[in-house]
């Protein structure tokens, strides 16, 4: 029996062992100190994003972009239906209503024709997910919105780059395209410190909002560089700043990206090269990457023509050794959703790719065996449609 091939596992090193050890040692532990401080100008300077703040979590990151839209009840936000529920719950939880759009075959990414199908006089943001690191269509979605412009709406974008740290949409980087970027270092993504995230924009008056939300919504931030003598409470806020602990983590790990980049990238360029006969044999669907995006390799996914192979195809590949699992529940068909948004619409295509999807182990210390991995799979495929 061939090893067990689990479906994430960190990259980890002495690098952050080391980085910890010295903030234990020698600095401060809470938020917003030299470290957090030198992740954010990184991050900043990398992205091309003029404002950055380390969160908690993506999640947290998308309350906050909720918090700075002013978004409240009667407002409706726009996201795709295939998604993890912290994009939904950030609008909830301010009292907004989500409102779930289709996605598209090619990429799982939002329609933006479904969009412009769910605009309201009341829908005052979009959020895109870019899946698997792949770009949203902005030329799509920015379409959308100037036609909805014209119809006298001002609807922001908020980028929900959970996955999409590093990956393009043509030359310009994810999470700086729309008016805010979300960002998760959960544990499951590319760069991890656990658990951490970022928000990012590039709008004065929003960064501004940001960064007092963030210190529980005081102007603490102001006090520290002098700019007023006292501070004190200014809005709703919450405690989204992770310790310099975290930090620490964060840091060492966006130090080696490019080797984690690399190693992810031929890991996809395998599985892909691997399973295209499959594909050409008419047996399972491989991913598309369009022409404006360039990816940063966070998932590698592929889709059965009928929806009744996917299970089953699961339990083989588990059974050979490959911990291959499905995705997202579509949101608008849980419990919650039905049960406190009313008669939410069926999404029959976001349904269906969602019960064909399968997604395969993917992780930097898997290149070096992953020529062995990807025929592996191939093996289990030929035996089940063979
Ligand atoms: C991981 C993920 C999140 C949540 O990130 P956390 O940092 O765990 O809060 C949100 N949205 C998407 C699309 C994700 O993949």
């Amino acid at each position: 029996m061939s090893e067990f091939i689990p479906f994430n596992r960190i990259c980890r090193g002495l690098e952050e062992l080391e980085a910890v050890q010295k903030v234990m040692e020698e600095g401060s532990w809470h938020g917003d100190g030299p470290v957090g401080k030198r992740v954010e100008t990184f991050l900043s300077q990398w992205l091309g994003a003029r404002h950055c703040f380390l969160t908690t979590s993506c999640t947290h990151a998308l309350e906050m972009a909720m918090i700075v839209l002013d978004i409240g009840p009667g407002d409706e936000v726009i996201m795709p239906g295939f998604t993890f529920v912290s994009t939904a719950n950030a609008v909830c939880m301010r009292g907004g209503t989500p409102v779930f759009a289709e996605i598209r075959e090619a990429d799982l990414n939002l329609d933006p024709d479904d969009v412009a199908r769910r605009i309201t006089p009341a829908t005052r943001a979009v959020i895109p997910v870019h899946y698997a690191g792949v770009s949203a269509d902005f030329d799509g979605l920015f379409r959308v919105l100037e036609d909805a412009r014209k119809g006298g709406s001002k609807i922001a974008i908020v980028e929900d780059a959970a996955q999409a740290l590093g990956a393009r949409w043509n030359d310009r980087f994810l999470g700086t395209v729309g008016d805010i970027g979300c960002f998760s270092f959960h544990d499951t993504k590319n760069i991890t410190c656990g658990e951490g995230g970022a928000f990012v924009t590039g709008d004065e008056e929003l960064a501004r909002k940001a960064e007092q939300v963030r210190e529980k919504g005081t102007n603490r931030s102001a006090f520290l560089r002098g700019e007023v003598d006292k501070y004190t409470w200014v809005g709703p806020g919450s405690s989204y700043i992770p310790s310099e602990i975290l930090s620490a983590v964060l840091e060492a790990q966006l130090q080696k990206k490019e080797t984690i980049q690399q190693a992810r990238e031929s890991v996809w360029n395998t599985y892909r090269r691997v399973l295209e006969p499959a594909e050409e044999r008419g047996w399972i669907l491989l991913p598309q990457v369009p022409g404006y995006a360039r990816p940063n390799y966070h998932i590698f996914y592929f889709r059965v023509q009928r929806v009744q192979d996917r299970n089953p195809l699961l339990r083989a590949l588990k059974n050979a050794g490959i911990d291959a699992t499905f995705h997202y529940v579509p949101l608008h068909n849980s419990p919650w959703a039905r049960s406190t948004l009313g008669d939410v619409p069926a999404l029959p295509r976001t349904e269906q790719l969602a019960d064909s999807l399968i997604r395969l182990p993917l992780w930097p210390g898997l290149s070096d065996r992953i020529e062995e991995v990807a025929e592996r799979v191939h093996d289990v495929l030929i035996r089940y449609f063979d």
